[in-house]
């Protein structure tokens, strides 16, 4: 028996290192093809872009090297590479993602970085926005905002766009195609929930609409008021049908520093007015609140607030849920929460909370519209996000397992009372949740013929690492 475990021990190293040295040959390959933008451990480049990850637990993969294409050619040739020497690899736009290996990998392979494919640009209309991945939403708002436009993008400022929108693709056979309403047709709609299958997208063109400057911030409050804001969130998600320029988000979240859960709504608005009708029932909180940064400013400031309440550096993990416009659900489910973490947050460093954000009927039936590939259905819904932030490595399995035992509870309550739904959003989803199982068998079986045709040897499933891979 032990000679056994010895020998398969020394089979897996032995494979191991041949996976190493395989990445390792990769990186040596693509020195000589794009000299001065392949990076090795000892490099500051490579260290600069590894401390830039949202998340502890992907910064702690370390790659044979990382690859930063400047241009969609160069990306190509990586691309290509990659796929007739068999190299593993993964793919980082902003890094935001925050399961470890989602756009990281360890030295079985190497990370193609696209910080450098970073320019902003405007047509010369201003009708329409190009942006490449590497542009964090902070430059993105920061280039067009001063023109009193803006685009559809994300609420904290440090994200990347590369996860969020899916222009110009480099498929697996290492071409660069278009992919829009008119051209690779399937593509596009494919891309919408394309994750890491389809090809690595190098730029991405949008629509601008105007923006001048706007409301919005976050307000503290204790935690007694939950049943109160949960109420004010459901009533708030039913009345963006009349208005939808506003988001009011709600997080119950463990405060170290009092070591008590606190309450905070952020708040957006996209015009400069403070408390239009929209937000009338959060106003009778507003003299409770222990913080308070709401005002009037640019998109700039306001993603920029967002981005500060969330810092980057920590271990993480994110679980998604929808449920639909239930507070007392919530609210249950945020008590045993509560419980179920009472002794990890009691370790010096460990937060668990609750996010809560609005999907109004709108929303829903503007992505049935859109034939979007998530297959997004039901009326109004409550999109829930646990987030949990530690610092010792030591605690990570048990935080995985108690997130497990946290959403089995969250799903079996929730569909007992018949308001779950089945919507998994992919942005906010550990890497272990079945995206794709819950789009409809339709949906799934379009995507899957997409797949065939773009990557009909499924080249990017087995070399690219990370992401959600289509069943
Ligand atoms: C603080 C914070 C705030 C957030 N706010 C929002 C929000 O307001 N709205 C929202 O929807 N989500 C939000 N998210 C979730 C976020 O959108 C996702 O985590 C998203 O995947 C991050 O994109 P990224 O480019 O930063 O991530 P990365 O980790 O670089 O990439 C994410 C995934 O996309 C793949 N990928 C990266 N670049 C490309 C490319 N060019 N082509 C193909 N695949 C690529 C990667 O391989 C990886 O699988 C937030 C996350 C954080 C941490």
């Amino acid at each position: 028996m032990r000679f056994l475990l010895l020998l398969s021990a020394l089979v897996l190293s032995t494979a191991a290192g041949t996976v190493e040295s395989l990445a390792n040959q990769c990186c040596a390959t693509l020195s000589n093809i794009i000299p001065n933008n392949v990076f090795f451990p000892n490099d500051t480049a490579y260290m600069q872009e590894e401390i830039t990850y949202y998340s502890a637990q992907q910064t702690s993969q370390k790659p044979a090297c990382r690859v930063s294409p400047t241009t969609a050619s160069e990306v190509s040739q990586i691309i290509d590479q990659a796929t007739r020497l068999g190299c593993h690899f993964a793919v980082r736009s902003g890094g935001h993602m925050n399961w470890k290996g989602s756009s990281n990998i360890g030295p079985s392979g190497f990370t193609i970085d696209l910080e450098q494919l970073n320019s902003v640009s405007l047509s010369s209309d201003q009708k329409t926005a190009t942006l490449q991945p590497g542009a964090p939403w902070s430059q993105v708002y920061d280039t067009l905002s001063p023109l009193n436009l803006t685009v559809v993008g994300g609420r904290a400022s440090t994200v990347g766009v590369g996860g969020f929108l899916m222009g110009e693709i480099v498929l697996s056979n290492g071409t660069i195609v278009t992919a829009s309403a008119s051209e690779n047709a399937d593509l596009h709609w494919a891309l919408g929930l394309g994750s890491t299958n389809y090809g690595v997208v190098t730029s991405y063109t949008l629509e601008t609409f105007p923006l001048g400057d706007m409301w919005g911030g976050t307000i503290s409050l204790d935690i007694s008021q939950a049943p109160a804001i949960l109420n004010y969130l459901a009533n708030f998600t039913l009345k963006l049908a009349d208005d939808p320029r506003g988001l009011s988000a709600v997080t119950l979240a463990w405060n170290e520093t009092s070591r008590d859960y606190d309450l905070f709504v952020s708040t957006a608005y996209l015009l400069p007015v403070s408390f239009p009708p929209l937000f009338s029932g959060l106003e009778p909180f507003v003299p409770d609140a222990t913080s308070d940064t709401l005002t009037i400013t640019n998109i700039t400031a306001i993603t920029a607030d967002f981005a500060a309440g969330d810092p980057s550096g920590f271990r993480t993990a994110w679980w998604t849920l929808t449920f639909e416009l239930d507070p007392q659900t919530v609210l249950e489910v945020f008590q045993y929460g509560q419980e179920l973490f009472s002794d990890l947050v009691a370790v010096n460093g460990t937060q668990w909370s609750l996010n809560i954000q609005p999907i109004n009927q709108d929303f829903i039936k503007a992505t049935e519209a859109a034939n979007n590939p998530a297959g997004l259905e039901g009326d109004n819904l409550f999109l829930i996000l646990e987030h949990v932030i530690w610092t010792d490595a030591s605690l990570d399995d048990v935080i995985e397992a108690r997130s497990r035992e946290f959403l089995a509870w969250a799903e079996f309550i929730a569909s007992e009372r018949g308001v779950l739904n089945r919507f998994l959003y992919l942005n906010y989803a550990d890497g272990s949740q079945p995206i794709y199982k819950q789009i409809g068998s339709s949906n799934l079986a379009s995507l899957q013929e997409v797949k065939r045709q773009y990557d009909p040897d499924n080249l990017l499933g087995r070399l690219w690492k990370g992401g959600f891979k289509l069943p």
